[in-house]
């Protein structure tokens, strides 16, 4: 099966719906980005995949599995939170505002979820949090706390401790957006070596550049519906 099956998934806000359907499949390895304009939904279907919020009706399969789910609609609601907590871990997700914890160093934020949601013990979890700082290039800032990082490490650690929970998926919410431009790079050079690892991930970006070099597939989003959807070479190229 694919890795990510959305299917049909609708939700509404105060009665006015924000998402009207949608459906999409993210293959294992493949980079999906969603590209459009702002307020068409984008942000709100990662919520639902990452089970932050629930939907009011559809299916999210990953793995071939129903998640977030009981009697086939996704409704987190009712499902028990330490199934929801489990399952939550096999996604991560990354946001543009980084959300690292400021009373927290590098390395505690990255051991976070480790020790909290996966009660690894606390040497273990603080070993795999330094190798796991170390694949993002920031070995050397392990110990300094978030108000001492740039924007690009900030995010950066927010990568790491999302891998860390050796997630099946990566969900990025306009990752650069919040960045200085010269620090843009060093969060896509992170991003793209993670796609070239493996790692499946849907990335929501304005940067067309990462999305028709590193995505397998672009798909666009309008006032909650996917209008388009194509590889990068069909989707920009087309007259
Ligand atoms: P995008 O990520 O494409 O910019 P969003 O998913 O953030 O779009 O938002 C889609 C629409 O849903 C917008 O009109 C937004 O204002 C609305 N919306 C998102 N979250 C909420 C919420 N918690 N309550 C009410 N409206 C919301
Ligand atoms: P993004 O930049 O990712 O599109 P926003 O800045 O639109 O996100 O929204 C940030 C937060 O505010 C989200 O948690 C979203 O659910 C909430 N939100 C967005 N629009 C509304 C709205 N119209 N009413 C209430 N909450 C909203």
């Amino acid at each position: 099966p694919p890795l990510l099956e959305v299917q049909n998934l609708h939700k509404s806000y105060n009665n006015v719906e924000v998402l009207g359907g949608v459906d999409f499949t993210v293959q294992r390895g493949q980079v999906k980005a969603l590209l459009g304009p702002s307020g068409s939904g984008k942000s709100t279907i990662l919520r639902m995949i990452s089970l932050l919020e629930p939907c009011d009706s559809g299916t999210i399969l990953l793995d071939g599995e129903q998640i977030g789910v009981i009697g086939g609609r996704v409704d987190v609601r009712p499902a028990p939170e330490r199934i929801l907590a489990r399952q939550r871990t096999a996604i991560g997700m990354v946001f543009q505002k980084f959300n690292l914890f400021p009373h927290l160093d590098a390395t505690r934020n990255v051991m976070s979820g480790l020790t909290t949601v996966l009660k690894v013990p606390k040497k273990e979890a603080r070993e795999q949090a330094l190798e796991m700082l170390d694949r993002v290039g920031l070995a050397a800032r392990a110990h300094a706390y978030p108000s001492e990082l740039s924007g690009g490490q900030q995010q950066r650690v927010a990568i790491a401790r999302a891998l860390v929970m050796k997630p099946k998926l990566m969900l990025f919410d306009e990752p650069t957006s919040a960045l200085d431009p010269e620090l843009v790079r060093e969060v896509l050079d992170v991003m793209e070596k993670l796609a070239s690892d493996g790692m499946t991930m849907v990335v929501v970006t304005h940067e067309m550049r990462f999305a028709r070099s590193v995505a397998s597939e672009v798909a666009l989003f309008d006032s909650g519906q996917i209008v388009e959807q194509a590889p990068p070479d069909r989707f920009f190229d087309a007259p």
